[in-house]
């Protein structure tokens, strides 16, 4: 039996899968306040793993193998090193914690980004390129790169970490401590700030209506819907947004060349609102992308369980060298 878990810095998700690698179970639980003490956090996420046994049938789960995206750096080891969404939890080791919770035959950690990559290279939007990056939009930024058809995982395995790239050196200040890192231009929270502000300039009224009438809850999806709706102020704003995507994203495919960028996280259900002034501004700021092939901007399409099923997936994997550490 396969487990994977996706531990976010709200929610918790897991799933099961069977033996065609389709979700058989799922479950979730609220990420504990005080995620940043590793023992509140590794007992929420090993009840998870018994009610999925639960779910299943203790019989049939005996003794699962178990992986576990975690959101920030995780060494090849599996050790987490950093993760400023975890309430600032870090040099935790929660992988052998974890077995010893649940009896697990064995506990395999990445990060979460690096999980979802996984996943949807295998089932999803990435199956047949062997040449991807996936880039969510949530919180923050998450990346993942596969190339010449291999997940890449870097020397110590912190490959990825697109949204702390610096698009703008004086910019704005990042959770990581630095400025003007892709995330606060780029995320979901990002649109939802660039929302809020434009609408007390006066600007925003069709999406303070669909937040409720307040603009303190002012969300990125409250803009994409008002885009969708027609709203020019919206439009003008998602292209705004969508620039400023595109100026990492090309940045990326500079370096990496890869075939197919697959777009994750809870914005991209607004589908061709965002996808379009992405597909155009990027093809202004990739070099000269008149003389090149054209790079495919998809949805992922395994949606909030990507993580938790590239997290199943890595556990029923070969454990990997840990060079240095
Ligand atoms: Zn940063």
């Amino acid at each position: 039996m396969l487990v994977g878990l996706d531990v976010g810095g709200t929610k918790i998700l897991g799933v099961a899968l069977g033996e065609n690698r389709e979700v058989i179970a799922l479950q979730r639980r609220d990420t504990p306040a005080q995620a940043g003490d590793a023992d509140a956090l590794v007992a929420t996420m090993a009840e998870v793993v018994e009610s999925l046994r639960d779910d299943i049938g203790r019989t049939a789960s005996r003794s699962p193998a178990v992986g576990v995206g975690l959101p920030g750096l995780v060494d090849r080891s599996g050790r987490l090193q950093f993760a400023p969404n975890l309430a600032g939890l870090r040099d935790a080791d929660l992988g052998p914690r974890l077995g010893a919770a649940t009896g697990a035959a064995a506990v395999r950690v990445d990060n979460d980004a690096t999980c979802a990559m996984r996943a949807e290279y295998a089932l999803g939007a990435a199956v047949g390129a062997d040449h991807a990056i996936l880039v969510t939009m949530g919180t923050g930024i998450g990346g993942g790169l596969v190339l010449d058809g291999r997940v890449m995982r870097g020397a110590w395995g912190f490959a990825g970490e697109v949204g702390h790239m610096v698009i703008d050196a004086d910019g704005i200040d990042c959770v990581c401590g630095r400025r003007g890192c892709w995330e606060q231009y780029a995320s979901g929270n990002a649109l939802g700030r660039m929302g809020r502000e434009t609408a007390e300039q006066g600007l925003g009224a069709s999406w303070v209506a669909l937040a409720g009438g307040s603009i303190t809850d002012v969300r990125g999806e409250h803009v994409t819907a008002a885009a969708t709706g027609g709203d020019p102020a919206a439009r003008a704003l998602v292209e705004r947004f969508a620039d400023w995507f595109a100026i990492g994203l090309a940045n990326l495919v500079d370096i990496l060349d890869v075939e197919r960028c697959v777009l994750g996280g809870g914005l991209v259900a607004a589908g061709d609102t965002l996808l379009e002034p992405i597909r155009s501004s990027f093809a202004i700021r990739l070099l000269a992308a008149s003389h090149r092939p054209e790079v495919a901007i998809v949805p992922a399409q395994l949606g909030d369980r990507a993580g938790a099923i590239g997290a199943a997936l890595l556990a029923a994997e070969a454990p990997a060298p840990t060079p240095g550490l």
